[in-house]
């Protein structure tokens, strides 16, 4: 591994999986998401023109990533850069290899960069919460940072997205604090993360079949509750199109409208567990 990069010393594969593992499609001509085990990555940029990789997928799916790429873009390219939606594991599980093969520049907000650059563990994932067998199975995944060291940058404070021009970034924290969504206002495209998720990602079955009901995000992972509410509300006043999330199929019309908005509405009653040591 090159001087100055590592993973923390508790990554590892993760076995976890879905029945749409490997499998993704376009939700425009340039918008193409992917899912890799559990976890979704997103290509912007059409066929045979720049692209931007979002997000870095599962510990050990570099392979994965790269022939996809290359499926998708032609032998030997490379994106302009990946963006970050956060720091979290199974978002930046191949980055080290990819941003080896590659030789690209990661960005990611400011408040990220602790967690990216060695310096801060996330908080511990809540095994107590309220929801099934991945939240009980959270203790096993990796919460120590990955470090990037001076490979990673933060985004322009301007919410510009280097590379991805017509898309800005949003600060919707509380999943991390340095969590962002993307947003293209002319179509309104959103690449959200995991600020709202199509699959309840507490629940090993609903992970594994992809059942597609609309979510908070992740609970084992999420710190801040009212952050979290806030920055769905943020999102929903937008009024995205279609939305590709960190888990779950992407959703789009009114099926996402309608959704969107009753999450926004009562999301102390679907995202917020009843309990587990992050309330209040
Ligand atoms: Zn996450
Ligand atoms: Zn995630």
């Amino acid at each position: 591994m090159e001087k100055g990069m590592s993973y923390g010393s508790d990554y590892k594969y993760i076995p976890a999986t879905s029945l749409k593992s490997g499998t993704g499609d376009e939700i425009r001509p340039d918008v193409y998401y992917h899912t890799i085990q559990i976890v979704n990555i997103a290509l912007i940029g059409r066929p045979g023109s720049s692209f931007v990789l979002i997000d870095a997928g599962m510990p050990h799916s570099a392979d994965t990533i790269i022939s996809l790429t290359e499926n998708r873009y032609g032998p030997d390219t490379r994106p302009d850069a990946i963006i970050l939606t956060h720091g979290h594991f199974d978002h930046v599980g191949a980055l080290i290899e990819l941003v080896e093969h590659w030789d690209v520049p990661v960005y990611a907000h400011e408040l990220e960069l602790p967690y990216l650059t060695g310096k801060k563990s996330y908080p511990e994932p809540d095994m107590t919460v309220e929801g099934g067998m991945v939240a009980k199975m959270s203790p096993i995944f990796p919460i120590e940072p990955i470090n990037l060291g001076d490979r990673v940058d933060r985004l322009p404070s301007d919410g510009t997205v280097p590379h991805l021009p017509g898309f800005r970034w949003i600060h919707t924290p509380g999943h991390s604090s340095g969590h962002v969504s993307f947003f293209r206002d002319s179509d309104g495209v959103l690449i959200a993360g995991d600020a709202f998720v199509t699959v309840k990602q507490e629940y090993l079955y609903r992970v594994f079949t992809q059942e597609k009901e609309i979510s908070g995000p992740p609970r084992y992972l999420t710190p801040d509750w009212h952050a979290a509410w806030e920055s769905v509300k943020k999102l929903e006043a937008l009024k995205p199109a279609a939305a590709v999330t960190g888990h779950g199929i992407p959703i789009q019309g009114e099926e996402l409208s309608q959704n969107l908005e009753k999450l926004a509405r009562d999301f102390d009653k679907i995202a917020i567990p009843d309990y587990g040591k992050y309330l209040n």
